[in-house]
């Protein structure tokens, strides 16, 4: 059984070609629900009819999710791809409902109902995927390091041997340094807290995805510098309930949709590609 509700088809189009004006919102998500028909049972209806989506995401990425300690807004590469999917869940932005997640408590918050979603730096691994599942990946980056402005000892992961490097528990970013590079890992519960370690001078390096630290490069220029090339490959996914097959075929045709309405591009060049980050080709979509 379908149900049509008054599809927003005429905005939808201006969206897409991008013709909406208002220079206003030019950073924020252009996308508009183009079709709400969704069948009856699937998750999609069920969010479309309680017009209430509950996506969890960082809070402390600038360029990826941040949120404004004034303001109260969030910002970012993933709060514009939390929008998309809203919008096209019919939903206006203030029926998406943000909620804080840090890197170790994704899977348990889609696994208890906490989150309806987890779009926050979330990259797709084989582990993770024996406990919840991902739609994308949407962006692919790379662990690297985030050292003080004057250290001229680390330039890559071969220079970690012995030096104490803060990452975060429960990401990738930490099993990778200490499994791989025989440093000395310094776990923290976010990646704020380990900047803030490294600017104090008590780790000697902070590691994780390149585009999470260019984020903090950028707002502290004098201090900090990203150095050496990408040495993992982070895809990042939409993290969701295991098992929901329709949902996630959804997401991923949404996904795809950003592509191709050139929403992502736009979503990128507004976030990310202001801390330096060049807008790279989209990935391809993994329909596992
Ligand atoms: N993308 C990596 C992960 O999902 C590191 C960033 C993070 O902790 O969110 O583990």
């Amino acid at each position: 059984m379908f149900r049509r509700i008054g599809a927003a088809m005429a905005v939808a189009a201006l969206a897409l070609t991008g013709a909406c004006g208002g220079g206003d919102d030019d950073k924020s998500s252009t996308a508009k629900a183009t079709d709400t028909n969704f069948a009856a049972g699937t998750t999609m209806a069920k969010l479309h009819d309680a017009k209430k989506i509950t996506i969890g995401t960082k809070y402390d990425q600038p360029g990826i999710a941040y949120k404004d300690p004034a303001s109260g807004d969030l910002q970012g590469f993933d709060i514009e791809i939390a929008k998309y999917i809203g919008a096209k869940l019919g939903l206006d932005e203030n029926q998406i409902e943000f909620k804080e997640v840090i890197s170790k408590n994704r899977e348990d918050f889609i696994k208890n109902g906490s989150v309806d979603l987890v779009i926050g730096s979330y990259s797709i691994t084989d582990e993770r995927k024996k406990v919840v599942d991902f739609a994308g990946p949407y962006y692919v980056t790379g662990q690297q390091l985030l050292v003080a402005k004057d250290d001229d000892s680390i330039k890559g992961p071969d220079d970690l041997k012995g030096k104490k490097v803060c990452s975060v528990t429960g990401s990738t970013s930490i099993a990778t340094v200490e499994e791989k590079y025989g440093a000395n890992p310094v776990p923290f519960g976010t990646y704020t807290e380990c900047v803030n370690q490294l600017t104090s001078g008590s780790v000697d390096a902070v590691t994780t995805d390149g585009a999470i630290l260019l984020g903090y490069a950028a707002r502290q220029p004098d201090k900090l510098k990203v150095v050496g090339d990408a040495f993992s490959t982070e895809n990042y996914g939409i993290g969701l309930k295991r098992g929901d097959t329709k949902f996630r075929a959804w997401l991923n045709d949404q996904i795809e949709g950003s592509f191709k309405d050139g929403s992502w591009k736009k979503a990128f060049e507004g976030t990310l590609g202001k801390s330096g980050v060049d807008t790279p080709e989209p990935p391809k979509v993994d329909r596992y």
